[in-house]
């Protein structure tokens, strides 16, 4: 058996840099948005106060300037088309600041000032075109701010509205330039990195797999910083294999295509699907708690069976689907846990959605067909499969306090097995046939470094175990370890498989 070469480690950003800009934006134009509406507010109060305003016009300015930014930021956060709604918000700034205008008499400096600062901040998130329709938003407010306040004329230079207005025109400006600088200085970072490796995967187009990895990882350090939900999916399509053996390799990329196709029509734009592996996906779900992201993949799910992806037949998928919970202390975590759920719903049958819980995760069908209830062995369905004190007074003599030891009944289902075996192998709970378990470590890339792709090999092993009851073989595991394998065919059907350092006397026989 030969070593699997590993990938290079690869040059990493600070995870800030990571993240994609429509994730910087809005949070940091958030607090902008709320400094402009109150520094607004203040220009005003002067102009406001000397006009004598009514009382109720005093109230809705205020409620307006003080609210308005947090409205906006909801608005944001509950759009499907996030970046759309942050330019509508930019435009409803515009109607407002135009409002102000008869409301404050169009005292000229403060006037001023609201026309450039709107100005400001739509050419900065939307350039000339958004620039553009600002001005049209500011006079359509001003329309509309005519009747309500009525039409005076007071542009009023004075001092105090000149000073009044000053904070807003210059501090404003500055905070959004502050901004400018530090996405642009991120920008230059991703450039960079650009050039180091490429971040999309050729066939499919999507984000390649290590950059989606560095998405995750952005995406978990602004989570746990900021408190907010966010879901990790993983899917898998069913028996693509058969699609390439069946109908050619050029049907399975096209396959690969459509269903990228399908995740780039059917996601927000703030989600980030990406191609993990061969026809399997990973899609980050920012914003997003469980139940909300099981509604998006019940979608998808849906989909892949109103408008099949091939021809001559419905591909399907299978889904795992983690919600970044307290005790996943890694983006790495996150993705296991994932990967973990998603074997859980190929365990339960394929064409299936598998959630996370604390508990065993559970996973229905689009059928609504009831998972698979673990295979029991029909020899000794009584034992417990992970029951170290069963398992060493089978095996005495054996010591198993770290060598990975286990036992398969005549069905290739795991009957008993150590904690260093479950440990080798990340085994999660419900994986109990040998393939699976063989298949599993390799998709996790841990336990025994195999030589081929997993289906052949364990072909392979099944006509060794026929040729040979008894062997003793050489094993490398991922890791560097090296092991002495030794597999026992028992008369009464039992097969053990033990990997140890150095071989027992007595159960060792040629290969
Ligand atoms: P399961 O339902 O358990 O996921 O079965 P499967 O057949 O989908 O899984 P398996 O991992 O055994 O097979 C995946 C296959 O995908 C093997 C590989 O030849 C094929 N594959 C991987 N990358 C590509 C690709 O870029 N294009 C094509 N056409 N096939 C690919
Ligand atoms: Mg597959
Ligand atoms: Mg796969």
């Amino acid at each position: 058996m030969s070593a699997v070469p590993r990938t290079p480690p690869v040059q990493r950003l600070p995870a800030a840099y990571s993240l994609t800009p429509h994730l910087i934006y809005p949070h940091r134009l958030y607090l902008l948005h709320v400094i402009a509406s109150a520094l607004a507010l203040a220009a005003m109060v002067p102009a406001m106060w000397t006009l004598q305003v009514s009382s109720g016009h005093w109230i809705s300015t205020l409620l307006i300037g003080l609210g308005w930014p947090h409205l906006a930021r909801w608005r944001y956060r509950r759009s499907r088309h996030p970046n759309r709604a942050e330019m509508q918000n930019v435009l409803v700034d515009g109607v407002l600041a135009g409002m102000a205008l008869p409301l404050i008499a169009f005292n000229l400096p403060i006037s001023a000032a609201l026309l450039a600062v709107t100005c400001f901040a739509a050419m900065f998130g939307g350039g000339p075109r958004l620039l553009a329709g600002n001005l049209l938003a500011f006079a359509l407010g001003v329309l509309v701010g005519i009747p309500i306040y009525g039409l005076h004329w007071l542009p009023g230079l004075d001092g105090l509205s000149f000073l009044a207005s000053l904070p807003l025109a210059l501090l404003a400006p500055l905070a959004l330039l502050h901004v400018g600088y530090d996405v642009t200085r991120g920008l230059h970072h991703r450039r960079n990195e650009l050039e180091l490796r490429g971040w999309h995967d050729g066939l499919s187009g999507l984000f390649n797999r290590s950059h989606w990895e560095d998405t995750v990882r952005g995406e978990f350090a602004r989570s746990r910083r900021t408190g907010q939900p966010a879901t990790l999916v993983l899917a898998d399509l069913d028996h693509f294999k058969q699609i390439n053996d069946l109908y050619g390799h050029a049907e399975g990329d096209s396959v690969i295509r459509r269903f990228a196709d399908l995740l780039r029509t059917n996601l927000r734009d703030i989600d980030v699907p990406g191609r993990y592996g061969g026809e399997e996906f990973g899609i980050l779900l920012p914003l997003t708690p469980l139940p909300e992201a099981m509604e998006v993949v019940r979608r998808l799910h849906r989909r892949l069976h109103e408008a099949p992806l091939s021809r001559h037949r419905t591909i399907t998928a299978s889904f795992g689907v983690a919600e970044l919970s307290a005790d996943i202390d890694s983006p790495e975590t996150w993705i296991r846990q994932a990967d973990l759920t998603l074997y859980r719903a190929k365990y339960d049958g394929r064409d299936r959605i598998a959630e996370r819980s604390a508990a065993p995760a559970a996973s229905s069908a689009i059928d609504g067909t009831p998972p698979r209830s673990p295979p029991r062995s029909p020899l000794r369905p009584a034992l417990s499969p992970r029951d170290p004190a069963v398992l060493a007074q089978l095996l005495q003599g054996i010591d198993i306090a770290d060598t990975p030891v286990a036992m398969y009944n005549p069905d290739d289902q795991l009957v008993m097995a150590n904690d260093a075996y479950i440990r080798l192998h990340g085994i999660p709970p419900g994986v109990v046939r040998f393939a699976d378990v063989i298949r599993h470590a390799h998709r996790l890339r841990q336990g025994v470094a195999l030589d081929s792709d997993p289906e052949t090999w364990l072909r392979d092993e099944q006509r060794q175990r026929r040729r040979a009851p008894r062997r003793l073989f050489p094993v490398t595991t991922l890791d560097g370890v090296r092991f002495q394998g030794i597999e026992v065919c028992f008369n009464d059907g039992w097969i053990l498989t033990t990997l140890v350092a150095a071989a027992p006397t007595g159960l060792a026989s040629p290969a």
